[in-house]
C-alpha cells in the first residue's frame, strides 16, 4: 500500500468538476464540427487553467482538469480509439434521454493517447500532486459492446473488454513516465451490479462471474505496475442528480479484496449507497477513498458535517488508511448541468473538513 501524502486524511477529486454553460457548448459544438479541434483545445487551454486554481483554493491535494476536454469520463476512450460509431446507444437515463454512447464497430486502433495530453497540461499548470483517470476495460465492455452492432469486430462482449486492456496499460505506463501522481481506473459498472433492478435490466444472471470478470480484467491491466500509485472509483452512475442504480455494497466487498488496487473511492455520503456498514467487510489492505460529499444534493456540506461522517467511518476502517473524496465526480458527462460555484463550495468544505480530522486525529 503507498502512501497517498504525507499528512493524513488526505483529499482528492474523483476526476469531473461541472463546465461552465459555454464549456459544454463548446463541446458539443466541436463534437458537430462547427469548431475545429485545433480552435477548440486553445480555448479550452484558457479554461483549464482557472479551474485547477479553484481546486487549489479549495484546499485539495490532489486536483484535475475537471475531465473539461471530454464529452464524458468514459468517451474519452472512443475519442483516442479508432473502431466506434457514435451515439449508437441510450444511455438510459431516464431524465436524460438523449444522452447517447457509442458502440465498437470495427478492430479498434490507437490514434493518440486517452489521458496523457489531459495530463501533461495540467502538470504544467500546478505544483499540486495529479489524478489522472481512464475508464476501466470491464465498464467499456458494458457500455460500448453491443450485440446488435459489435459482434463482427468483438465476438462476445469479453473479447472486446480484454482487448481494451493493452490500450489502457500503454496508457498508464506513459501516465507514469510523465509523472501522473495517482492512476484511477474509473470501474462504475462493479458497483452497479449491487442493484437488483440493474442486473435485471441487463440480464445478468450469474453475478458470481460478472464480477470475476471484472476483477480479472482490472488485475491484467494494472499487472506489472507497481510503482504506481493505482486507485479505483466505483458508484452507482447519476445524471442530474439522480443515480441510476441504489444499494449497499455487500456484494463486492470481497471482489474489492482481490483487486491489484492501493485506494478505492466509493460513494458513502449519498443514502443511495446504503450506509457505511458495507465497510465492515472493506478490505484491510487497502486505503479507502471515502465519499464524503453528495454531488446529488444541492445542500453544501459544512465541515462539521464532513468530519462527522469520516468520524463514523473510523468505526470501521482506521484513520491512517481513509482519504476524502466526492462520492463521484459532479459531472461524467459534458451535458450534466451541474454548478460549478456549488462544487467549489462542496469541495472546500471536505477540504476544511480533512483539516478539522487532521487538528483532532493528526
Ligand atoms: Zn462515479
Amino acid at each position: 500500500m503507498k502512501e497517498a501524502v504525507p499528512h493524513p486524511f488526505p483529499t482528492f477529486v474523483v476526476g469531473s468538476l461541472p463546465r461552465p454553460a459555454w464549456i459544454r457548448d463548446l463541446i458539443e459544438d466541436r463534437k458537430a464540427g462547427q469548431i475545429d479541434a485545433a480552435e477548440a483545445n486553445q480555448l479550452l487551454n484558457e479554461a483549464i487553467p482557472s479551474n485547477l486554481k479553484m481546486q487549489e483554493r479549495a484546499g485539495l491535494d490532489y486536483v484535475s482538469d475537471g475531465e473539461w476536454r471530454r464529452e464524458s469520463y468514459m468517451k474519452v476512450f472512443s475519442e483516442s480509439v479508432s473502431g466506434f460509431e457514435i451515439d449508437t446507444v441510450s444511455a438510459g437515463a431516464s431524465n436524460f434521454p438523449q444522452l447517447r454512447y457509442p458502440s465498437v464497430v470495427s478492430e479498434m486502433k490507437a490514434h493518440r493517447f486517452i489521458a496523457v495530453d489531459e495530463i501533461r497540461f495540467v502538470r504544467g499548470h500546478t505544483d499540486r500532486r495529479v489524478l489522472a483517470a481512464i475508464p476501466s476495460a470491464y465498464t467499456l465492455g458494458r457500455r460500448m459492446w453491443d450485440p446488435r452492432y459489435s459482434t463482427g469486430a468483438y465476438p462476445t462482449r469479453e473479447a472486446f473488454m480484454h482487448a481494451c486492456i493493452p490500450f489502457l496499460r500503454r496508457e498508464i505506463r506513459e501516465l507514469m513516465a510523465i509523472g501522473a501522481d495517482a492512476i484511477q481506473l474509473d470501474d462504475p459498472w462493479l458497483a452497479l451490479l449491487v442493484d437488483p433492478d440493474y442486473r435485471e435490466r441487463e440480464g445478468i444472471v450469474d453475478l458470481e462471474q460478472e464480477i470475476s470478470l471484472c476483477v480479472e480484467c482490472f488485475n491484467a491491466t494494472v499487472r506489472g505496475f507497481e510503482g504506481a500509485f493505482i486507485s479505483v472509483h466505483l458508484c452507482h452512475a447519476h445524471f442530474n442528480r439522480a443515480h441510476s442504480t441504489r444499494g449497499p455494497y455487500h456484494l463486492i466487498m470481497d471482489a474489492l479484496g482481490d483487486m491489484n488496487v492501493d485506494r478505492i473511492a466509493m460513494e458513502f455520503a449519498t443514502p443511495d449507497a446504503g450506509g457505511i456498514e458495507s465497510l465492515r467487510r472493506f478490505p484491510r489492505d487497502k486505503l479507502l477513498g471515502l465519499g464524503v460529499i453528495d454531488h446529488t444534493d444541492p445542500h453544501v456540506e459544512t465541515p462539521e458535517e464532513v468530519a462527522g461522517r469520516v468520524e463514523r467511518a473510523m468505526e470501521f476502517v482506521p484513520p491512517e488508511r481513509i482519504t476524502l473524496n466526492p462520492d463521484c465526480g459532479f459531472a461524467p458527462s459534458s451535458l450534466n448541468p451541474m454548478d460549478l460555484d456549488e462544487a467549489y463550495l462542496k469541495l472546500k468544505a471536505m477540504c476544511l473538513g480533512a483539516r478539522m480530522l487532521r487538528e483532532r486525529h493528526g
